[in-house]
């Protein structure tokens, strides 16, 4: 596979917009900002195939030629993302059902169905028409394969093709009534074709959830098929030059882990919204880096600027993209791309930043910033590349546990898995301590200590898997909503937490929903040094009955004062924690502090509160990224060790002061 000698620096370029002497004027810019990457032509359908089957490549065999000849690689996109009108005119079936059962009309960009033979098609013909020309052009770095996927569809066709994905699933139609519990309301179907799909025609909460789980997993299915539909032709002229698409994040409608097995490198586009504050935009981070075991992977897409789709379009803070770039890279990332290299004219993202604005020149603050950017990063060569983050902790996230818990109904409307995923990460990303976000058939034995919140739907045998790890010394944390469902979200007979009662040591008999104004108190006995003392609980309060665990802390009000809310369970060389409620963030800090702690977990260096530190470990070198996020000077202490300052050229230790904003990257010895 083709390999990258450097952090590429780049993005999205739309050549279709300028004319030859814009073109000319934007080659200069870019060699002075230190651009070493483009990527087109992702919007180009129109113009590369003004009718069917008749192509126009000339003009971009000349601006593919022209950008190699300043030294700039080419990312090439299918352009696939935007159908030509033509296409929609003469083949309507293209266009997308939505969930109002409302066909959509042409106009927008990702406005195909996944699952159109007559897309799929025209798509794959086009990008053989592309691979065959450019396949093995010395530009050439990557293959991006349409845009930001990510489009539902309830068309005649996905209806047809639904009913087929579920006869493979399920082979009987006997079989899929067990499974989907249809006894339940008489919900019996007889033959494949009286299974309809969940649109909004037919009410939610009367829609068996199922139905609309296996629907999510149909359309991952159908989009990852789609994508393999253009990829394998991709691959098929030249399988030295790898293959991925840009995906919009953790999007909940997709199970990206699907998709990532697809790709031959995870390529993702972070927008995050100015109030985010920074562990979440390091879990979005982690958790793209884990779709492929802890690869790196590209940044394919942020913005110079401020966006124009965010309801308040704040400008980016000086100094803000270039923290936010070294936060992507310090989490894994090996390019540095945006969206967009020069602002367009018109259209919906008019207004959205990029490096050359519309004054079309490069004397602008931004420009300067992104030169400056550029330069640093050249200056990095190929140190960070393919370098991994070494974290003996994991958090367990995954999409199918997302949809089935929320499509539950009950105990409470506020499940929002999303956010007490992000609760567990905060505890550990603001204390520095290493920790990968996982998919569930991760190898667990690779870790010392395995947080599994939410973990509702048990399937993979990840019960057992888990029961394993803490026989074998490993370390694991579960929460309330554990162990309660199978993979069809039915129910597992016998206490909860289910396949994990066991390894827990407990059995959990009722939980109780609060009111978002209400509070309970965990009351602690004792862990690690967190002796007697009381901290506010929320959401859910699972009832726990220990049965071979201690108890660590019980409820302090309600009926069930005195019940326990949090237990440790001794189990082989191990232990096991559950977690029956939703502690307040102060009780999780303290105690994933002591965890890591008792799991021998550190962080690398102790650094003032604010101050993000990663470190990336490959063959070539071990860098350490220091990110100062706070509005004020803080600081970060190396002790003994001397690292080098790979922006500097010069040694630190001992205690380091670090300015607001600022950014350290350090080579250990
Ligand atoms: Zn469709």
């Amino acid at each position: 596979m083709k390999k990258a000698d450097k952090i590429y620096f780049g993005g999205d370029y739309n050549p279709d917009q300028w004319d030859e002497q814009t073109i000319d004027e934007d080659m200069k810019l870019f060699k002075r900002a230190g651009v070493n990457l483009a990527v087109l032509p992702v919007f180009s359908w129109a113009k590369l195939e003004p009718l069917e089957g008749e192509y126009h490549f000339e003009w971009l065999d000349q601006l593919i030629d022209k950008i190699w000849s300043h030294g700039i690689s080419v990312c090439l996109a299918t352009p696939t993302t935007a159908q030509p009108a033509w296409l929609s005119k003469k083949y309507p079936e293209v266009l997308p059902v939505d969930i109002a059962g409302r066909k959509r009309t042409h106009g927008m960009r990702v406005f195909f169905c996944v699952n159109s033979l007559k897309y799929r098609e025209r798509a794959a013909a086009i990008a053989d028409e592309m691979a065959k020309r450019y396949a093995h052009h010395p530009a050439l770095a990557a293959w991006h394969v349409s845009n930001e996927y990510g489009t539902s569809c309830y068309c005649p066709t996905c209806q047809a093709k639904f009913r087929l994905w579920l006869k493979k699933r399920y082979g009987t139609i006997e079989n899929l009534n067990k499974m989907w519990h249809t006894s339940f309301w008489g919900r019996t179907v007889y033959e494949f074709d009286e299974i309809m799909l969940p649109t909004e025609l037919n009410d939610d909460y009367r829609f068996n959830p199922v139905i609309q789980l296996d629907y999510m997993r149909f359309l991952t299915d159908s989009t990852a098929e789609c994508f393999e539909n253009e990829a394998s032709v991709l691959r098929k002229y030249n399988p030295e030059i790898p293959v991925m698409t840009n995906m919009s994040g953790y999007i909940r409608k997709l199970d990206q882990r699907v998709m990532a097995d697809h790709l031959d490198m995870v390529g993702w586009d972070n927008y995050p919204a100015p109030t985010d504050p920074p562990y979440f935009v390091a879990m979005k981070h982690e958790i793209m880096r884990g779709l492929r075991h802890g690869q790196s992977y590209w940044l394919t897409e942020q913005s110079p600027n401020q966006q124009n789709w965010q309801p308040y379009n704040k400008l980016k803070r000086p100094g803000e993209v270039r923290r936010l770039s070294y936060q992507a890279i310090a989490h894994g990332a090996d390019t540095c791309l945006f969206f967009q290299m020069r602002q367009s004219a018109a259209g919906q993202e008019q207004f959205h930043g990029a490096f050359i604005n519309h004054g079309g020149h490069g004397n602008t603050r931004i420009f300067r910033e992104m030169t400056a950017l550029g330069e640093e990063l050249a200056s990095l060569k190929d140190k960070v590349l393919e370098g991994r983050i070494q974290a003996k902790a994991a958090i367990l996230f995954d999409w199918n546990n997302w949809w089935a818990l929320e499509l539950s109904s009950g105990p409470s409307q506020d499940m929002d898995y999303l956010k007490l995923i992000s609760k567990y990460y905060q505890a550990f990303q603001e204390q520095n301590l290493p920790v990968d976000i996982i998919r569930m058939d991760e190898e667990l034995e690779k870790y010392d200590l395995v947080v599994a919140p939410l973990l509702h739907m048990m399937k993979e045998n990840i019960g057992e898997r888990i029961t394993g790890f803490v026989e074998k010394g490993g370390t694991f944390v579960a929460t309330m909503r554990s162990g309660i469902a199978d993979e069809e979200n039915r129910c597992i007979f016998g206490d909860y937490p289910g396949p994990l009662n066991k390894v827990l040591g407990i059995r959990v008999e009722e939980t109780d929903a609060l009111r978002p104004e209400e509070r309970n108190m965990m009351e602690l006995r004792e862990a690690f040094g967190m002796r007697e003392k009381s901290y506010a609980c929320d959401f859910l309060c699972d009832l726990i009955y220990p049965e071979k665990a201690e108890t660590l802390a019980v409820y302090g009000q309600d009926f069930y004062k005195g019940i326990a809310c949090l237990t440790r369970n001794t189990f082989g060389k191990g232990k096991a924690y559950y977690i029956g409620t939703n502690p307040s963030e102060e009780f999780l800090k303290e105690w994933v502090g002591n965890l890591c702690a008792d799991c021998g977990i550190m962080a690398l260096y102790e650094a003032a509160e604010g101050v993000e530190i990663t470190n990336r470990v490959s063959q070539k070198a071990d860098v350490v990224f220091v990110i100062n996020h706070n509005q004020e000077k803080a600081w970060v202490d190396f002790k003994e060790e001397t690292l080098l300052d790979l922006l500097h050229q010069s040694e630190v230790s001992g205690k380091v002061s670090i300015e607001s904003g600022d950014v350290l990257v350090l080579e250990r010895k």
